[in-house]
């Protein structure tokens, strides 16, 4: 339960998200990610965009899903095609494909006649050259044959069969769609933690791939820990409180598009937790829990971790609230054990378990906007901890809410939209301070603000 047995006990925020990095997948891995399995080859520009997104590369966070199934996914491995796009030059529109040379003067009044010698339609592939004096009757998608370099649209002729009388004069490459214009053989399309919408399906297919290697949708477990806690509908007796933090982590990793596949409240002995905690390891990709991680006598996450037989890899980040987060992976599932108040826990939820979730499943956007805003009320408390305030944020400035900011206040969080640093040894800040703050979510609107401003 003392906890001696961490790797590091007492470490930053930045090394603590060096350390979760690490331990999900380091740098040299993750630069290896898209190379080994992948059906393409990178080039450098694309392993470049790779190591700024560093997606987690071991093989089982990934599966290969047919390309109708992959819409929304988040892309495992960069995508080079294998072939131009088009693959032949193309007409763009329904005509004739002659030698721009051959139309040298023509007009309506003065057209040119041309031989009409072979007609292609889109599918078809030509079998001859265009000689001079010749024209081939093409429609749009149709490749144009060789010999011809440019297409005349059909309303500028006479729409002839056998030849055709051409009304205008063009110039070399006139309604000419060459190889490859669109994309070229060998070009890196899509990078590794793209997330897929309609035009990447459509870039893919476009390619010829059928199947896609793209990120696993991330399995998460949510306990609550703490033999205070009632389920909210049940009736609350002496000594006891209802158990929100599981609605707050549930809640938010729905909200964020991660899909909780197991949730409840763990036994408050060491044995009981670690019982549970190993059933459903091998149903899930990350574990968050909350309570238990601190040292009183029913600190029990410790004690528990140690029995599971997990690597403990940091105890205690500095910052309030929230500090005795534990982070630990247990074979290769991470556990982020989070304090029980309900502040803290959801702090630490957003500072640490969302770059955990990005770096699991590829997807950055799960991480939380930066920002620097100006801050629009006093706010006194520092102290020699890195703090974090919860805020409202809109259009640059940031409000304080009405009520406590105290870790195991949960009520004057609501409406607020953002969370706000203050940095370690400060004595509070006045109106008027430059802060750093993180967007929880894209959108700036929070409907129910009750805080010191901010409606107009
Ligand atoms: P702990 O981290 O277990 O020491 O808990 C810190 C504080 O948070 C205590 O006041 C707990 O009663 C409270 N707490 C723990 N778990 C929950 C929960 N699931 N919901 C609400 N409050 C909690
Ligand atoms: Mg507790």
């Amino acid at each position: 339960m003392e906890g001696n047995n961490y790797r590091r006990i007492g470490v930053t925020l930045e090394e603590a998200l060096e350390l979760m990095g690490e331990a999900v997948g380091d740098g040299k891995r993750r630069a290896a990610a898209s190379t080994g399995k992948c059906q393409a080859v990178s080039d450098d520009k694309c392993r470049a965009a790779r190591g700024r997104q560093g997606p987690d590369c071991r093989e089982e966070n990934f599966q290969e899903l047919p390309l109708k199934e992959a819409l929304g996914r988040i892309l495992g491995c960069d995508y080079v095609s294998p072939i131009d796009q088009p693959p032949f030059p193309r007409s763009p529109l329904d005509g004739y494909a002659l030698r721009s040379a051959d139309t040298a003067g023509a007009s309506r009044e003065h057209p040119v006649r041309l031989a009409v010698t072979q007609g292609l339609l889109a599918g078809e592939y030509p079998k001859k050259t265009v000689e001079r004096g010749q024209a081939a009757r093409i429609m749009t998608g149709a490749p144009i044959p060789e010999g011809a370099d440019c297409v005349v649209r059909q309303e500028d002729t006479d729409y002839g069969e056998e030849t055709a009388a051409i009304y205008r004069e063009l110039a070399p490459y006139d309604n000419y769609c060459f190889a490859g214009e669109d994309f070229h053989r060998g070009d890196c399309l899509l990078t590794a933690g793209t997330r897929l919408t309609a035009v990447e399906l459509g870039i893919l297919a476009g390619m010829g791939y059928d199947r896609v290697k793209v990120y696993r949708r991330i399995r998460a477990a949510v306990f609550a820990t703490g033999d205070e806690l009632t389920q909210p509908g049940e009736p609350l007796s002496p000594g006891k409180i209802y158990n929100s933090n599981l609605y707050v982590l549930e809640g938010r990793l729905t909200e964020l598009g991660i899909e909780t596949v197991e949730t409840g409240v763990l036994p408050d002995t060491e044995q009981g937790v670690a019982g549970v905690l190993e059933g459903i390891l091998p149903r899930v990709d990350v574990i968050f829990t909350t309570g238990g991680v601190s040292v009183g006598k029913k600190d029990i996450l410790h004690g528990a971790l140690d029995l599971l037989g997990v690597e403990k890899i940091f105890w205690r980040v500095q910052v309030k609230p929230g500090t005795p987060t534990i982070f630990a992976m247990a074979g290769r599932v991470p556990v982020l054990a989070l304090s029980g108040n309900p502040f803290g826990a959801l702090t630490h939820l957003e500072l640490l378990g969302r770059p955990l979730l990005a770096l699991l499943s590829g997807d950055s956007s799960l991480e939380a906007p930066k920002r620097e805003a100006v801050l629009m009320d006093d706010f006194s408390k520092g102290g020699k901890m890195r703090r974090i305030v919860r805020v409202f944020y809109r259009e640059g400035k940031v409000y304080l809410p009405k009520g406590l900011h105290s870790s195991g206040v949960l009520g004057s969080m609501q409406g607020c939209n953002c969370l706000m640093e203050i940095p370690a040894g400060s004595e509070g800040l006045l109106a008027g301070a430059q802060v750093s703050v993180l967007l929880l979510r894209r959108g700036e609107a929070a409907p129910g603000w009750a805080g010191s401003g901010g409606r107009e």
